[in-house]
């Protein structure tokens, strides 16, 4: 059955149950206070300042619970793709759940909007990606993709390629594996029990690990650790490399050139499993679909979050590379699943979501206008800025690197402080600006206007300048 406007209209929830502000700051923060534990977070600090209290958004814009108006420049957490307030991905799940809020994909059934997301991805990922196994978040979907990838070797019949290799500072979520793939020391050091057979190498990261070496030699020198660390482990006890194909939450870290295909080289030559972690990377972020395209390499696995709905209700993916996916086709039960595996509201709001990125070229904006005035406005605005040492990006993503010295590429002794300090200045200058360690991080809406993106680019400056000049560095 299909609803007309009218019947859509009709059925619209009545205004005394729609999400209206019900309580002053002071009472929100209270209660947050009192019952809330938030993820990655000081509690006792956050508590005592008291959280900011989001409560609407339209297009790239965020109210407070005090009316103020804030540009997101980080597309919430990398994934409100399309927007905040499109109509066609709200009414997409009001139907869904008044025709079939849920039915499970376990027991030889399956439901139309998650076979209609199946062939839509299909559609947007490169030629080889037919097939896609659902979760509901990024993290959950590099689980899949271990459970995959060792699936994979026992059909054949190498099961004891078991080593999963990974990178320092990089971030495949916060289940126990994600966790355990991901490379940050901080979460390691909260996490004892860890999944077992995985690895991590350095990361690619040259202005702040690359010495004296030029890009590209410190891009083949990162990535033959991978072969180094192959042959500590032995080949045949290898499976997998995976890596996001820039680093996301590490700092939009984008590796230099020859990095990639190199990594691909070595994969191939070892038989080894390459995994694209684009989690940020997909759906739009580079100007291409996909990130692994951009930087021109073909993995094995895919994971997808975040974009996929556009942040609109939790969905993960993996997709699966014809060679592997008929691997696990053909042999037999694949024993993991999770109850809203395909679920039909997120599939539905998948579906709208990838339409609206599809038929409004929301991508081939990003690629041809949008993106390149983005990287050209920062790179001007920072040019020889006096704690500025790096743009690095594409399309609609960045990291800005602040240093001591931009010019030795001399970083700050308290780097983390430095970025948490340019951050509230963004805070209370109305942009929201993240950032890891001592680099800013943006990642605005994909849909996001010259005149916004100009908007972003001049709060950041004051932020940035502020940061300059508590820093006795103007
Ligand atoms: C956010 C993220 C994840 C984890 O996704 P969740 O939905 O938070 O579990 C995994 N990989 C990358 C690259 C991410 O940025």
């Amino acid at each position: 059955m299909r609803y007309t406007t009218e019947e859509v209209a009709y059925v619209q929830p009545a205004a005394s149950v729609q999400a209206t502000q019900q309580r002053t700051t002071a009472e929100y923060r209270a209660l947050d206070a009192a019952h809330h534990i938030h993820p990655f977070s000081d509690m006792g600090s956050l508590n005592r300042a008291g959280s900011r209290v989001i409560v609407k958004a339209k297009g790239v814009y965020l109210w407070d619970s005090d009316g103020n108006r804030i540009i997101d420049g980080m597309a919430g957490l990398w994934c409100v793709n399309v927007g905040y307030g499109r109509r066609e991905l709200s009414d997409a799940a009001f139907r869904q759940m008044q025709e079939l809020p849920f039915y499970n994909t376990f027991f030889k059934t399956t439901h139309p909007p998650v076979i209609e997301l199946s062939a839509l991805l299909a559609e947007v990922t490169p030629e080889p990606f037919n097939h896609f196994f659902y979760c509901n978040s990024g993290s959950e979907g590099n689980d899949t993709v271990l459970r995959i990838v060792h699936q994979y070797w026992a059909t054949q019949g190498r099961k004891q390629k078991k080593y999963v290799i990974s990178r320092r500072n990089g971030y495949h979520g916060s289940t126990i594996a994600g966790g355990t793939l991901g490379g940050m020391g901080y979460m390691h050091e909260q996490m004892p029990s860890k999944v077992e057979h995985i690895a991590h190498i350095d990361q690619p990261y040259w202005f702040g690990e690359g010495g004296d070496m030029t890009p590209e030699a410190f891009g083949l020198a990162r990535a033959r650790q991978l072969e180094t660390k192959i042959l500590e482990l032995g080949a045949d006890n290898v499976a997998a490399f995976i890596g996001e194909p820039f680093q996301g939450a590490g700092g939009v870290i984008f590796p230099p050139s020859t990095y990639w295909r190199e990594i691909q080289r070595i994969c191939h030559q070892y038989d080894i499993l390459l995994v694209a972690d684009e989690v940020i990377g997909g759906f739009g972020r580079t100007g291409e679909w996909f990130a692994h395209q951009h930087f021109g390499f073909e993995p094995d696995l895919i994971t997808l979050a975040k974009g996929l709905t556009s942040g609109y209700v939790p969905m993960g993916a993996v997709g699966l590379h014809d060679r592997v996916a008929k691997a696990i086709i053909d042999n037999g039960d694949f024993n993991h699943g999770l109850t809203y595996s395909g679920h039909p509201v997120a599939a539905a709001v998948a579906v709208a979501n990838l339409r609206l990125l599809r038929d409004e070229k929301i991508i081939e904006r990003v690629r041809n206008e949008t993106g390149p005035y983005f990287q050209q406005c920062l790179r001007e605005t920072f040019a020889n800025h006096p704690i500025v040492g790096e743009i690095a990006g594409t399309g609609l993503v960045a990291g800005i690197q602040l240093a001591q010295d931009p010019k030795a590429r001399r970083r700050f002794e308290n780097g983390g402080d430095v970025g948490t300090i340019c951050r509230d200045f963004c805070f209370n200058g109305g942009l929201i600006m993240r950032a890891s360690g001592d680099r800013m991080l943006l990642s605005p809406p994909l849909v996001i206007t010259k005149e916004e993106i100009d908007e972003v680019v001049l709060k950041a400056k004051k932020a940035i300048d502020a940061t300059a000049q508590q820093q006795g560095l103007s």
